[in-house]
């Protein structure tokens, strides 16, 4: 049995949780001074709810008032299943999206695409349901929404603690990439394939998080990838983006590894050039009879 922290952290404490029940990633962090925020959204596989909101229940954390913001790195089922929940309950939280699904309307259509004219089975109607759900969420309570994309910062304060939170990606080309990909779905004209290798796109378009306390830094991978040795997206573009250079922000003490290890989400310069020597490196786990790319024979899946 794992041993669970139900302690809540001090004010001026940085706490990160990850939550990995074999398929599906959620991420809990403190940002200091009772404020909180969600990356990602799994479900506990027994209660079947969202693990964010039962793991603040424990901490006697008041979601409702301290939750400030609700990343959606990205649109893939093992990220997603709860997150409609989380945006209802976390009534004060502000919801990130990638600026990659800045077309709300051709996303929808994307995923009714995929799930018609894919040749394996695969979770998207699922994931398109928690999708619709957040829609009708967001307008029936006329929450707050933002898109975010690489640069953005959601939070640079000095007082009374140095914090800070910057987002890393997706850069503007992977954005308009995904876009244009998006759009050729509704060109009848348009000599794309439908298919599995449109859903991996999606990765990298994914949001990676610095996140700054004080001395302590976090880097928070999310599913970013590499695409083929293209320099102007994934961890290419972090790297060439001049965050670190300019020291905008330190490098990272704490390692959520991308894409739940595989080769396609490693960049050695993430290990030289982004992260202090020997980081603490968590990853979350893709337990299912897909397989993700661990070496190059290996067929790769979207999740
Ligand atoms: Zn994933």
């Amino acid at each position: 049995m794992p041993v669970i922290n139900t302690t809540a952290p001090a004010s001026d404490e940085i706490e990160v949780s990850i939550f990995g029940p074999g398929v599906g990633e959620c991420i809990v962090f403190h940002a200091g001074l009772d404020e909180w925020y969600i990356v990602d959204s799994c479900l506990n596989p027994d209660t079947k709810q969202p693990i964010a909101l039962e793991y603040l229940q424990q901490l006697g954390v008041d979601y409702k008032t301290q939750v400030k913001g609700i990343f959606i790195t990205h649109f893939h089922s093992d990220h997603v299943m709860g997150i409609a929940k989380l945006i209802e309950e976390c009534v004060s939280s502000e919801l990130f999206f990638s600026h990659a699904l800045a077309e709300l309307p051709a996303f929808m259509l994307a995923c009714m695409h995929l799930e018609s004219t894919s040749a394996i089975s695969t979770p998207l109607s699922k994931t398109f349901a928690e999708f619709a759900k957040c829609i009708a969420t967001l307008k029936a309570h006329n929450r707050p929404f933002s898109r975010v994309n690489a640069g953005r910062t959601i939070f640079n304060k000095t007082n009374p603690l140095v914090r800070k939170l910057i987002c890393l990606s997706p850069s503007n080309v992977s954005v308009e990439m995904a876009n244009a990909k998006l759009a050729s779905l509704n060109d009848p004209a348009s000599k794309l394939m439908p298919g599995i290798s449109q859903c991996t796109t999606e990765n990298l378009n994914a949001i990676a998080i610095h996140l700054s306390l004080g001395d302590v830094s976090v880097l928070l991978g999310s599913d970013l990838e590499e695409h083929h040795g293209n320099a102007e997206v994934g961890w290419s573009a972090v790297i060439s983006g001049g965050y670190y250079e300019s020291n905008e922000i330190p490098k990272s003490h704490v390692f959520k590894v991308p894409h739940h290890g595989s080769i396609t989400g490693h960049h050695d310069q993430v290990w030289s050039d982004l992260l202090e020597s020997k980081p603490v490196s968590v990853l979350t786990t893709y337990s299912c009879q897909h397989r993700l790319k661990t070496d190059p024979l290996t067929p790769e899946l979207p999740n």
